[in-house]
């Protein structure tokens, strides 16, 4: 079973009758004038990371900016979170001091709060973090229109070049600090909010993650690849290990930019706003066509994204 058909099954079986549920990137129930956001995001030693080249310091960031990212794209702002906690007593407690004193940090950074948790020994280092935020109009992946714009809010295809590099041993430079260092659109969500149609952070890929707002939204989608940002970075590290830089641009996983269908109007409103953003395609009404050209020739992508389910 394939994520997608997992979620799907996991919403009918669960159905949720105070708001939106599951299949978004947080949930979100009515409270007075704002919708509550929920979201949960799972960092497990050996899945999601390994000790050999991430710091401590860098997981406990990571495991805050990830959820932060997930608030950002329903166009909400975070408030306080709950952390699980299953740390190897084999790091020791100036580990677990460390651990904490960073976390500390992102409480700082992003201006959120440790709500409470639950804290056990483990055999691998496992952190979960559930996230509160709120938003007054939240943004799903549901409401694409036909005709609407597709944005970006910068690069992909960094983190997965950056992990790349990390597994062949290269521990440092431009794109593995991309991928180490989540950095969440807190900003710019609650201000893409008032703008957009629907919207989601990219985490696992470019094209899986436009994938589920097209399936959300029974919608279909043209991509210009030549339109689509790509770093100096990346075409220099792809021609360096001989890549098709495509591969890592439209489905390399872990870049936390933000994905939107916007409608052109609004979309020239949205040019007054100081954030920066690509128009990469448009929304077609073709359910789940998804057509990537490059320079007006239809390419076909080896692969989407990074897919939880699929072994
Ligand atoms: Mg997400």
């Amino acid at each position: 079973m394939d994520e997608a058909r997992f979620v799907k099954y996991l919403k009918e079986k669960f159905p949720f009758s105070y708001g939106g549920g599951i299949g978004d990137d947080a949930s979100a129930v009515k409270m007075g004038d704002d919708y509550q956001l929920i979201t949960k995001d799972l960092l497990i030693e050996n899945v999601h990371f390994s000790l050999d080249y991430y710091t401590l310091e860098e997981v406990a960031l990571k495991s805050i900016a990830v959820n932060l990212s997930d608030i950002a794209a329903m166009g909400g702002e975070a408030q306080y979170f709950y952390l699980g906690l299953g740390f190897p007593k084999l790091l020791g407690e100036e580990a677990n001091i460390t651990f904490f004193n960073a976390l500390d940090k992102g409480c700082r950074q992003w201006q959120v709060e440790l709500a409470g948790g639950d804290f056990s020994s483990a055999a691998l280092l496992f952190i979960s973090i559930t996230m509160i935020g709120r938003a007054r109009n939240p943004i799903y992946r549901h409401n694409a229109q036909t005709g609407d714009l597709i944005g970006i809010t910068g690069a992909t295809g960094e983190s997965a070049i950056g992990l790349m590099l990390l597994k062949k041993g290269i521990r440092s430079g431009p794109l593995v600090e991309k991928h180490k260092t989540v950095v969440p659109g807190i900003k710019k969500g609650p201000i893409l909010a008032n703008y957009v149609n629907a919207m989601i952070d990219v985490s696992d890929g470019l094209l899986i993650d436009l994938k589920r707002v097209l399936t959300a939204s029974a919608k279909g989608a043209t991509i210009f690849y030549e339109n689509i940002p790509v770093t100096d970075e990346i075409r220099e590290t792809c021609a360096l290990h001989q890549l098709d830089e495509r591969e890592p641009v439209l489905a390399g996983g872990e870049d936390y930019v933000l994905l939107f269908t916007i409608t052109p109007g609004k979309e020239k409103e949205l040019r007054k706003e100081n954030i920066d953003y690509y128009i990469i395609g448009e929304i077609t009404s073709q359910p789940e066509d998804l057509i990537i050209k490059d320079k007006g020739k239809v390419i076909q992508p080896k692969a989407i994204g990074y897919d939880h389910f699929q072994c």
